[in-house]
């Protein structure tokens, strides 16, 4: 017997209910739809990939349940890879159409879609892939990419209807294992809350109130995480999108008193497209230099260094508070993110492949494509942007004077004065003694000597910089990622 045709919407980094265009789609067929969620085994035991990030994408699918219950419509969850998820529904149901968001990912989920997509053409099945965020899929260059990126942001955002689902849930031999559904549920509080909900008190409690500092405090470990948007994880897993971030904060009634503030985050979400822009044309970026030529600059591995910098034991506090705090929380901000990279990459001297898999691991808002770009600009392996490398002591003295954010997270330096504070290994055992400090004190000497190890650093990767295979490639990178007219 033929079964009545389905349509499937598959929902990846886009857990929302509004301004979604596979969801609109899928309503406009007329014809009953699925909406799916598949947590793959293969891109879970990916190194990019931390629990953390499952029980966001866990948490949020619930709250996006919540908002559809009254619709009787839930997201039907399996624990499969894609491939062959698809294969058990083509065979065992009648799939009309697919709809989803283009994935801007790493290789492994550009190979899966190809897989995905082979599967699906074989089988007469369209598989409807829309714009996500004002990325373009297909360009050889940036020509005319910003203007369209304006007009994309400036065009009416879905309100997306839903009719009530008739449907028997979807039958499939993939339902999330006990394992997998306890390690989900058992999300940390320390953490963001998930979910499109909270992306909308994150969004509005920002224009309401905390963001009109935003441009002064945006580089203070400690107060921005109240003055920042921190609306990251929710733009990563899709909780809510660029174009809805962007109107509500240009057309908010306190645009006009911040206009600073809130352009200076308009900014910056035109720069996550830009950045995922780069790597929607060039995914390798996540384990190959942007600059090939600095794949030829050695960085000998020095094991202990790396394990330091993870566990936060440089000797160097304000590096070591950040690492702890984003181990706890997921979240430091840009100029934190840029200093500890530059600590491994530059001052320890270690190639960023062994940071970068840490860092997507403990960042809550991980998104490949402004993370590998980002992290590979601020190791200087682009061989096209300024190379800035960041000292931890002046960072530590002009962001947190006091040593409050420092103190918050290290422990051990918590009798530390103020003065020695940035600097403790200056400290001598009258300084401690008279600070009520039992000599030593309970904290590593710093891994190297600053002033020695930036004059070194500035020599060998600006040094590479003349290297020829640096210049030819400097070429295909202008021309692939910059505007030329
Ligand atoms: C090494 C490194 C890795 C990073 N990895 C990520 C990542 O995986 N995911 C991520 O979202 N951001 C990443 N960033 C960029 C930036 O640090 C974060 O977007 C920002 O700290 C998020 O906090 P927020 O939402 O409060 O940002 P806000 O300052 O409030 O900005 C609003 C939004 O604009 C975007 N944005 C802000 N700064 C940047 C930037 N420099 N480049 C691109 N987009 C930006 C983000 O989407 C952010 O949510 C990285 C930066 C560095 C240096």
């Amino acid at each position: 017997m033929v079964k009545d045709p389905i349509n499937i919407v598959w929902l990846k980094r886009d857990i929302r209910t509004l301004d979604h265009a596979p969801l609109q789609a899928a309503e406009q067929r007329g014809i009953p739809y699925y909406i799916i969620y598949l947590f793959e085994p293969e891109l879970m035991a990916h190194p990019d990939t931390s629990d953390r990030h499952l029980q966001f994408v866990y948490h949020s699918i619930l709250d996006f349940n919540r908002k559809l219950s009254g619709f009787n419509r839930t997201i039907e969850i399996m624990e499969e890879d894609a491939t062959s998820a698809f294969e058990y529904l083509i065979t065992n149901h009648n799939i009309s159409e697919v709809f989803s968001h283009r994935e801007s990912g790493i290789q492994l989920t550009w190979e899966r879609d190809k897989s995905v997509y082979n599967l699906l053409k074989s089988n007469n099945i369209h598989w409807t892939q829309f714009k996500r965020d004002g990325i373009e899929r297909g360009i050889k260059d940036r020509d005319g990419w910003d203007k369209q990126w304006y007009v994309t942001m400036s065009q009416s955002q879905i309100h997306n209807t839903y009719s009530p689902q008739e449907l028997a849930p979807l039958a499939h031999p993939f339902p999330l294992t006990s394992t997998l559904k306890k390690r989900l549920s058992d999300y940390p509080k320390k953490f963001q809350p998930a979910g499109e909900s909270n992306a909308w008190k994150y969004l509005n409690s920002f224009t309401n109130e905390r963001g009109k500092d935003y441009h002064r405090l945006i580089s203070k470990p400690l107060e921005s995480r109240t003055s920042c948007g921190r609306i990251s994880p929710y733009l990563a897993w899709g909780n809510i999108s660029i174009k809805q971030a962007v109107q509500h904060i240009k057309g908010h009634e306190n645009y006009p008193h911040n206009k600073r503030a809130f352009n200076g985050i308009l900014t910056r979400l035109k720069w996550h497209c830009h950045f995922i822009q780069k790597f929607e044309v060039e995914c390798s970026y996540e384990t190959i230099c942007i600059n090939r030529g600095y794949e030829l600059l050695e960085r000998p591995l020095n094991e202990s260094f790396v394990k330091a910098w993870k566990a936060g034991k440089t000797g160097f506090p304000l590096v070591d508070a950040c690492m702890r705090c984003v181990a706890q929380t997921g979240w430091i901000n840009f100029r934190m993110r840029a200093m500890v990279v530059s600590i491994l990459c530059h001052h320890l001297d270690q190639d960023w492949r062994t940071g970068v898999y840490h860092l997507a691991n403990h960042f809550l808002d991980y998104e490949p494509g402004i993370h590998y770009p980002q992290f590979q600009m601020q190791a200087g392996t682009t061989g096209v942007n300024t190379i800035r490398m960041y000292n931890p002591i002046k960072q530590s003295q002009e962001h947190d004077y006091e040593g409050k954010f420092i103190k918050m997270w290290v422990p051990e330096l918590r009798e530390v004065p103020t003065e020695f504070i940035h600097e403790p290994w200056k400290m001598t055992e009258m300084d401690m003694t008279f600070n009520n400090i039992t000599p030593p004190l309970d904290y590593p000497k710093p891994l190297v000597d600053l002033t020695e190890s930036g004059k070194k650093a500035r020599a060998k990767i600006w040094g590479h910089r003349k290297h020829q295979a640096v210049k030819a490639e400097k070429k295909r990178i202008v021309k692939t990622h910059t505007r030329n007219n």
